[in-house]
């Protein structure tokens, strides 16, 4: 099966665009989305966490407490680090069990820190999706009703664009100069061509 990551900055559009592959009929593994799943349900991620933070790391009904999770994380790159360490491999498993189960020409994997994680190392093909910073923010406040300085505050903690692009096997522009669909159907062709 033939593996693309998807990846780019927050209001980038990374997932505007797995949307389209979508609409392709293309599976999407939406891996922050698993993550979040993953810390309430994995047995394996709810006992390191309990080990590294204590049992109130969790709330009585068994869910992760996120507030105190973030607070702890949000400014502690070293704390972060050991978190992604935990949840990161159980993520990688599942990912790839849910791989055997797709009847797909490919599959997409979208993660918004897809480069920092190294996860890319497991992909066929990697898609570095890219946009002005001041329409990132832009998009951002918009859809999450936040300020310019939280906006930045995130993105600060991740890889500029450049960083990105030397990793990144293509590049989709969302920078409404380009349209997003024809690159996307190209890029569509050549994945489905692979083999
Ligand atoms: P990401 O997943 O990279 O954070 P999204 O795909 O959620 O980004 O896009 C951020 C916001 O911007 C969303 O509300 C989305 O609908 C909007 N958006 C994405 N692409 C465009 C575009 N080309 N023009 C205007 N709005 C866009």
């Amino acid at each position: 099966m033939i593996k693309v990551g998807i990846t780019g900055g927050i209001g980038s559009g990374k997932s505007t665009v797995c949307q389209f592959f979508k609409t392709l009929g293309i599976p999407v593994f939406e891996a922050d989305v698993e993550a979040k799943n993953l810390i309430n349900s994995s047995e394996a991620i709810k006992n390191q966490l309990i080990a590294e933070f204590g049992s109130d790391i969790y709330l009585p009904n068994q869910r992760i407490d996120r507030k105190k999770l973030a607070g702890l994380i949000f400014n502690s790159p070293t704390l972060l680090d050991k978190v992604n360490r935990i949840i990161h491999p159980e993520v990688r498993e599942y990912f790839e069990k849910w791989v055997t189960l797709q009847k797909s020409p490919y599959v997409v994997h979208e993660a918004a820190i897809m480069f920092e994680s190294g996860f890319y190392k497991m992909m066929d093909y990697t898609i570095l999706v890219t946009a002005p910073e001041q329409d990132r923010i832009k998009r951002v406040m918009e859809r999450e009703n936040t300020t310019e300085e939280g906006v930045k505050a995130r993105m600060a903690k991740q890889w500029t664009d450049e960083q990105k692009a030397e990793l990144a096997g293509f590049i989709i522009k969302n920078d409404n100069k380009e349209l997003i669909i024809p690159q996307l159907i190209a890029l569509d062709k050549r994945f489905r061509s692979h083999g």
